[in-house]
């Protein structure tokens, strides 16, 4: 059963009051019974006194004189009768002795009436002392069952204190158990709810949408719960976890770089991306000194190729002039596309032999490698400038520099040349 904080509380309060109540009302009747017992003790005292009384009145008085007056007696007499009419509520063990002392009180008031009226004053010596000794024996008697009542009041009495006190005792030790059970359950209802809660929040913050599972159930907390967990659900549906979202940041960027370097065209490494690793090369070389060369391609009047078979013809020479080159280098050279129709090829460990060597694999599988038009087959030449790396070279913009002079060299000297910078050999095909 789910009962809420606000009942448990309510619940606890209610208790307390109840408990307290009780506790108090135990004490007032504790008061009250210790009271009686206080009072019937009391009642005895006063009987055993009264006897007392009357017997002294017996003992000092004659009463066989004929000028004696029965006044002081019927008086004494008459209160005592008040005092054991009003006696206070008995244990029955009590009422027993109460009993015995009216019945022997009626004997005494007969027997002083016998004596009274019979007006024995001039009987014979020996019955009026008989007489007045009998008075005196009951009396004596009286007063013997007032001790027996009076010891049996007082033993009462301790019992009645010890039994109260025992009573009370319970009763308290009782009720601080319930506020102290009460009391830690709503603490630990409170304190590892909040801490579910905390830990469910801190969990959340690091992208961890879990639900949170009560251990104690209580209507406030399980709204709270439902809230979060409502939260977290919509949370989870329209949050991208980090980890995803890396991946994906990192698959973009990837794509990004690729576009960023990659020649929309011809899909081969565009201007960019050939000065990036053209850098790297470059560097590299001078730490290594080892040699690194540079072919500048560019296509023979491709103007006309454009004017003759249209633009889009002429984007399909470039592919054409990519994918044979590409076809061509090793897989440690880097081919792109540097402008126009104008491409470059870095050969790493290469030298000018090495260089010269893939121009002219290029230049025969050009002429191998016509593109058909309108059935004829349409083949491009290029002329090609080829440059090493010297100590001259301050860049790699520098180093190409020379082999765009070596190519317009092969230009001028014709084209479908391959020239190399700072050399007079010419290669003819
Ligand atoms: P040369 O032998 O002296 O190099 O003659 P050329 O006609 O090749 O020289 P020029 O540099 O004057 O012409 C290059 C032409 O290439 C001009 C330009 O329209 C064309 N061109 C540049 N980029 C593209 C391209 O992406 N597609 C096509 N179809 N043509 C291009
Ligand atoms: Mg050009
Ligand atoms: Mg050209």
């Amino acid at each position: 059963m789910k009962i809420s904080l606000q009942q448990h509380i309510y619940f606890f309060t209610l208790s307390t009051g109840l408990l307290f109540t009780v506790l108090v009302g135990s004490v007032l009747w504790s008061t009250q019974v210790v009271e009686v017992a206080l009072e019937r003790e009391n009642y005895a005292n006063k009987v055993e006194n009264h006897t007392n009384i009357l017997k002294q009145l017996l003992i000092n008085e004659d009463i066989y004189a004929s000028d004696y007056n029965t006044d002081n007696w019927l008086v004494l007499d008459r209160k005592f009768n008040d005092l054991l009419r009003r006696n206070p509520s008995l244990t029955p063990e009590q009422q027993t002795i109460q009993n015995s002392i009216e019945s022997q009180n009626k004997n005494v008031q007969r027997l002083f009436n016998t004596i009274n009226k019979n007006q024995l004053k001039n009987a014979d010596e020996r019955i009026k002392k008989h007489l007045k000794t009998r008075l005196i024996t009951q009396l004596e008697a009286i007063r013997s069952d007032t001790i027996q009542l009076s010891s049996i009041v007082q033993k009462d009495i301790a019992n009645v204190i010890k039994q109260q006190i025992i009573f009370i005792l319970s009763i308290l030790a009782l009720s601080l158990f319930i506020l102290v059970y009460g009391a830690v359950k709503l603490v630990k209802i409170f304190s590892t709810s909040l801490n579910e809660v905390k830990t469910a929040f801190e969990k959340n913050r690091s992208g961890n949408f879990q639900k949170i599972q009560l251990s104690n159930q209580s209507e406030e907390f399980n709204g709270i719960a439902n809230a979060f967990n409502n939260m977290n659900k919509e949370l989870s549906e329209t949050t991208i976890s980090l980890e995803s979202m890396t991946k994906i940041v990192a698959e973009r960027t990837q794509v990004l770089e690729q576009l960023s370097n990659t020649d929309p065209l011809t899909k081969v490494a565009n201007r960019r991306a050939l000065f990036e690793r053209g850098n790297d090369e470059f560097s590299r070389v001078q730490r290594s000194k080892n040699p690194l060369a540079v072919i500048l391609l560019d296509c023979d009047l491709f103007k006309n190729i454009n004017d003759q078979f249209g633009h889009l013809f002429g984007d399909e020479v470039l592919k054409n002039i990519c994918k044979v080159c590409t076809e061509e280098i090793r897989s440690i050279d880097f081919f792109a596309r540097y402008g126009g129709e104008e491409f470059i090829i870095i050969l790493p460990d290469s030298g000018v032999n090495a260089a010269v060597e893939t121009a002219h694999r290029i230049q025969h599988a050009l002429a191998d490698h016509g593109i058909a038009y309108e059935g004829k087959n349409v083949f491009v030449t290029v002329s090609i400038g080829i440059s090493t790396v010297n100590d001259q070279h301050i860049d790699f913009e520098n180093l190409i520099k020379d082999a765009d002079l070596a190519m317009y060299q092969a230009k001028e000297n014709g084209r479908n040349r391959i020239e190399v910078f700072g050399d007079n050999i010419v290669y003819e095909w």
